[in-house]
């Protein structure tokens, strides 16, 4: 692409956002009418009566705000091979899953140029800030997972799957601003240790070109480096003797790296030297020392990760680039160089429709009236409802917003937290209530020894890798009983927690391997009190106290530990197949 061109498409994407960004209201009004006329003939709209009215009154007079369950039914119904338009008049291509839930969600083909449009504007909104990106590669870990089909025969996939294996991804016309050390092929396996090492064997190559190194979230660029430190002498050994790792059979992936790798002893005894030092402070600026900035979404539950992400990168930028959903796509970080601390996303109005419940400091809803995008205030918290062109109405996304400003008239958005998500190492979500399956599932083993859990709090362990989660566990032992639970059994208990967690946790423990045993620590009797104590103490209230199911503060974190007397993990890995 000549670099007018270039320079040309940058100028537009930027002057984009200044044209649907002025009158979001109005943006607003039109994407409603648009989304309600394409969408009269469904079963959906239909059962609301809403007689071809296309405005905001109507609209939300008569269609209520749901979540997933209240649809569960009718996606249900797409899945088993219902082509009748049930959401949507456009034919539904597939179905993406959220990885968090593994959701089935419908999408329909315009869907992916409004993803793609809003994925155009990230490089044009980093080159302001950041220059000569044009100038070297991207190392991005990017990877994508094995579709499968509904039992009615729709592809089911994650939707960065969807794009990864799109047309727009893998022919795209050449842009010196999106070159990527990864080759096609090492993207496009589906084992993923193939992908990641070939990946990773790349970036080790072009290490100097590299200018950028990310993933999508933070955890996937931890987990990228974790596989370095453990996997170095293989790596090394393939770049000394320009051979590749016999592990390595995909024959796509063979084939492109028969021209890359080519023996450079040079370069192996570098990486073999920065790689077993015990220290792996700047691990990625002394591997790779001209990366400008960290790509890596740092919001939200991914927070967690930036001590880490410092420590690895020697305090590069961590960029946050966008904010995202299987649903709908939202918006850019316009100020992709901040703190992660003050990361605002834009949400573009020209994206659906959205709405917005408010919400008091303690996530209770304030007041059933949802507000429009325009009309929010700043410093206030919502959650977010959108009515999408795939014919989601007034859906309940799960995410809690807090307004921080205005861009023209689009409000931004700080990302406070994922409603109810209790436990997330990665992609996976485990809010309360799969917390509490889990405990019950395991106290069925305490049966045996007439004991029970009598309270119990977690928190996700990330201080050293991979990730794991820690249950604190109070337990009582009734009379009459021969004997505590053995240790043994604990374990066990360990086991029967993690057997029933979804999916996507069982995914990463058994298939990815990117998360550890799951760890029970027993405390003292009356451990939990003493909690609630110290609670009041700080100002809780006796009748509304409620053990938080997560624990984050350290003060009570040390004074849980302070009364640990054992402590278990699962002896093996739980169950899990490939759906
Ligand atoms: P999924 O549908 O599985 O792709 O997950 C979408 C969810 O990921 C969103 O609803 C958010 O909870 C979370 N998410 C996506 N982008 C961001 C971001 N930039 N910051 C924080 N959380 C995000």
């Amino acid at each position: 692409m000549a670099f007018h061109s270039v320079r040309e498409k940058h100028a537009k994407a930027l002057q984009f956002i200044e044209e649907v960004t002025r009158d979001a209201d109005s943006v607003q009004r039109k994407v409603l009418a648009e989304i309600l006329t394409q969408n009269a003939e469904t079963e959906y709209l239909k059962r609301f009566q809403l007689d071809g009215a296309t405005d905001r009154d109507t609209f939300k007079s008569k269609v209520p705000v749901v979540t997933y369950e209240d649809l569960r039914p009718d996606i249900q119904r797409i899945a088993n091979g219902d082509r009748s338009p049930i959401f949507s008049s456009r034919p539904i291509s597939d179905s993406g899953t959220s990885a968090g839930e593994r959701k089935l969600m419908p999408t329909i083909h315009e869907d992916t140029d409004r993803r793609n449009l809003l994925r155009s504007l990230v490089m044009p909104l980093m080159n302001q800030y950041m220059p000569d990106l044009d100038k070297g590669k991207a190392l991005y870990f990017l990877f994508i997972k094995a579709e499968t089909k509904t039992p009615g025969g729709l592809v089911a996939r994650p939707v960065s799957t969807s794009y990864y294996t799109s047309e727009q991804f893998l022919n795209k016309p050449f842009d010196p601003y999106s070159v990527y050390t990864s080759p096609k092929q090492a993207i496009l396996c589906t084992d993923s240790f193939q992908s990641m090492y070939s990946q990773m064997l790349c970036g080790l190559i072009m290490r100097h070109q590299v200018l950028r190194v990310g993933a999508i979230f933070a955890s996937g660029l931890l987990r990228a480096i974790r596989f370095l430190q453990h996997n170095y002498q293989q790596l090394a050994h393939d770049i000394s003797t320009g051979t590749l790792n016999p592990k390595i059979t995909d024959p796509s992936i063979k084939q492109c790296m028969a021209e890359i790798l080519k023996p450079d002893p040079e370069l192996a005894d570098f990486i073999t030297q920065q790689c077993s030092e015990q220290n792996s402070e700047r691990i990625i600026t002394r591997i790779w020392p001209n990366t400008k900035y960290i790509d890596v979404i740092v919001t939200g539950s991914m927070a967690q990760y930036i001590p880490t992400l410092d420590y690895y990168s020697g305090g590069l930028p961590l960029v946050s680039t966008m904010y995202a959903s299987s649903e709908c796509f939202f918006g850019p970080n316009l100020k992709p160089i901040c703190s992660p601390s003050d990361v605002s996303y834009t949400i573009l109005p020209n994206m659906g429709y959205f709405e917005f419940l408010p919400l008091d400091d303690v996530d209770n809803t304030v007041s059933t009236d949802l507000v429009d995008l325009a009309h929010v205030e700043v410093g206030k918290c919502y959650e977010l409802v959108v009515t999408t062109y795939a014919g989601l109405c007034r859906y309940r996304v799960g995410d809690i917003l807090r307004v921080t400003g205005f861009h023209n008239s689009a409000p931004q958005f700080g990302f406070v937290k994922r409603k109810n998500v209790v436990l997330s190492i990665d992609m996976e979500k485990t809010d309360e209530e799969d917390l509490q399956k889990a405990i019950e599932n395991a106290s069925i083993i305490l049966k045996e020894f007439n004991a029970s859990v009598v309270d119990y709090t977690s928190f996700a362990d990330v201080s050293s890798l991979p990730g794991h989660y820690v249950i604190y566990w109070e337990l009582l032992v009734k009379e009459p009983s021969n004997r505590r639970p053995t240790s043994e059994a604990l374990n066990r208990c360990c086991l029967a927690m993690e057997e029933s967690l979804n999916a996507t946790y069982r995914q990463a423990r058994v298939a990815d391997k990117s998360f550890g045993a799951l760890e029970i620590r027993v405390v003292k009797n009356g451990t939990f009190e003493e909690l609630m104590d110290f609670a009041i103490s700080r100002g809780a209230s006796i009748n509304q106290y409620k053990v938080s199911r997560c624990v984050s503060s350290d003060p009570i974190m040390k004074l849980l530990d302070s009364k640990v007397i054992s402590v278990h993990f699962s002896p093996t890995t739980p169950h899990w197949t490939a759906e």
